[in-house]
């Protein structure tokens, strides 16, 4: 599916540049020093909140363990608790900043399961709005993302208490 999002196309670029330089975009984040460039949302000692640079919708977070593992059953209890009370949390600051409909979360484990990045376990956290799916995916293979990254991450970022 292609997205349709001219303006911030150069941004998009660049970044997809870091991602396939670096090898791990997460990790990258996670040690950058400046984090917004990287679309950070929120940091604890264990998870990673960040913008996906390519969203299926406005909003679309992932949380990810500040460790680099492919796989849920190479962390710790104190880390799985966090994801999950981090995720929670992330829900609860896009009900906040976007009033969505509802949510789709879910992980990709594995190339053949469609992880763009399947050394560094991730959580995809997609706010849904009723009629979200409108006719442009349908009729052209083409997602208008109305909001820019720059401009969510600012968004987000006003309503950060409910992260804390
Ligand atoms: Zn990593």
């Amino acid at each position: 599916m292609e997205q349709l999002w001219a303006p911030w196309r150069m941004k998009y670029i660049e970044y997809t540049t870091i991602k396939k330089e670096n090898g791990c975009f997460i990790c990258k984040a996670i040690e950058s020093k400046n984090p917004d460039e990287c679309y950070v949302v929120h940091r604890t000692s264990h998870t990673i909140v960040l913008l996906n640079a390519f969203p299926y919708n406005t909003g679309h977070l992932l949380i990810a363990p500040v460790k680099h593992v492919a796989d849920l059953s190479q962390l710790l209890q104190d880390d799985l608790c966090d994801l999950a009370i981090t995720l929670t949390k992330s829900i609860e600051l896009l009900k906040s900043a976007f009033n969505p409909d509802g949510f789709n979360i879910g992980m990709n484990i594995g190339k053949v399961a469609g992880a763009g990045l399947d050394t560094h376990v991730h959580v995809h956290l997609v706010p849904r709005w009723l009629g979200d799916t409108n006719f442009m995916p349908i009729i052209s293979n083409t997602k208008v993302i109305p909001e820019a990254l720059s401009d969510t991450l600012t968004r987000l970022k006003k309503h950060l208490e409910k992260l804390s």
